[in-house]
């Protein structure tokens, strides 16, 4: 397969930082490449290996040295926005923060002032249904190009298709679309819930910074958090080698500077069976941890 590089440095791709190469690597930085990867998925498919697509590697944990397959790099970033319509059109790859501070910048258009500083791409607020203080992406989503990677078609799926609910669609369910742009309505505020949260100084001063994926477990119900949960446990700023869970918020899984996934993984594992022990509450991760 010509497109494909070949043991390919990844440790950059993900927010945790620990060595990792994959054994195969395309990066997809034009549209002209869509063709490409429907000839890798194939490819791909003929020869039994696995597939991982990567936007900004925000909510990934790399567990092994050398990834078995093919990762692709999704680097596919643009965006506009109507000031008129107030329609929204970006490519998955776009940083989601980015679009929120500039169309308070240039278009005085405040209505996703909740996701400045919300770490990740465009393509996984849809995948995940990203969510901040009472705005999610689901609000004002219209619709989204994929490519169907099952049949190579490309297809637009719109809002009743994406089966949106708690940090999940469509495309998280079924895992065989590839999302190329999303549209959005920006002309009605529409908020699960009011909050009087400053979330630039949330992001700026309450969360810990550097090498994390954000929360790395699920809160199990609405009484308990992880964060709670971790701290109950006495597993708050608890290191093995150099991973730890923050001081700032305990459900942070912070690396500061591991040369081995394994510490991260053993701590994630020390973390469950005590919370499993004390509460009888299995901790779900909420960052995907990548074999
Ligand atoms: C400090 C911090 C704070 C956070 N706070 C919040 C928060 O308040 N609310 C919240 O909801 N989330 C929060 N998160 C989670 C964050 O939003 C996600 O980590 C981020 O959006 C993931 O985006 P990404 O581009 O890095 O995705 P990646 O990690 O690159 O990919 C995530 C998933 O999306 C899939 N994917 C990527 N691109 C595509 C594509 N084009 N088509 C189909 N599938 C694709 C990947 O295969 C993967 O399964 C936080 C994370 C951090 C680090």
């Amino acid at each position: 397969m010509d497109y494909l590089s070949y043991n390919v440095d990844i440790s950059w791709l993900s927010n945790y930082k620990t060595p990792a190469k994959a054994r195969y690597y395309f990066e997809l930085s034009d549209t002209e490449d869509i063709d490409k990867i429907l000839e890798i998925v194939t490819w791909a498919k003929e020869n039994n290996t696995k597939i991982l697509w990567v936007s900004w590697g925000t909510n990934m944990l790399f567990a092994f040295d050398t990834y078995d397959g093919i990762v692709i790099k999704n680097s596919l970033a643009w965006w506009t926005y109507n000031s008129d319509s107030k329609i929204l059109v970006s490519y998955g790859s776009e940083p989601i923060w980015n679009i929120a501070e500039l169309l308070e910048k240039n278009y005085w258009q405040a209505l996703w002032h909740r996701f400045i500083w919300l770490p990740g791409s465009v393509a996984w607020a849809v995948y995940g249904n990203a969510w901040c203080f009472g705005l999610e992406t689901e609000n004002n989503f219209v619709s989204c190009e994929v490519l169907d990677l099952e049949d190579g078609s490309i297809k637009t799926l719109y809002k009743e298709d994406m089966k949106f609910s708690y940090r999940s669609s469509i495309l998280k369910l079924e895992k065989k679309y590839f999302l190329i742009t999303a549209t959005f309505d920006l002309s009605k505020k529409i908020e699960k819930y009011h909050s009087e949260v400053d979330n630039i100084d949330f992001r700026e001063n309450k969360q810990p910074k550097w090498n994390s994926c954000g929360s790395f477990f699920k809160n199990p119900n609405k009484e308990w958090s992880a964060g709670y949960l971790i701290e109950q446990v006495w597993l708050k700023w608890h290191k093995i080698g150099w991973a730890y869970f923050s001081q700032r918020h305990a459900n942070f899984l912070m690396n500061d500077g591991t040369w081995s996934y394994r510490d991260l993984l053993d701590l994630v594992a020390h973390a469950q069976k005590l919370v499993l022990d004390k509460f009888d509450i299995k901790l779900e991760n909420e960052v995907q941890i990548i074999y």
